[in-house]
């Protein structure tokens, strides 16, 4: 599954609950990650993500 040309990328509404700020793929799109907060929300099998604090991981850079 690929994204599709046209089709607009969610990532442009999508934003960190928590601070408001832009996300970014990670782990192949299974996750988004919220660069300023480290925080890593989880991305269902069909492709919605899920924007509440409470599923979100921590994401801590360079962490072991
Ligand atoms: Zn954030």
């Amino acid at each position: 599954m690929t994204d599709a040309p046209g089709k607009p990328d969610l990532l442009d509404i999508l934003a960190c609950p928590e601070c408001k700020g832009p996300l970014k793929r990670i782990d192949g799109g299974k996750k988004l990650l919220c660069p300023a907060c480290h925080l890593a929300y989880p991305v269902t099998a069909d492709g919605v993500p899920v924007l509440l604090s409470e599923e979100a991981e921590n994401h801590e850079p360079g962490a072991a």
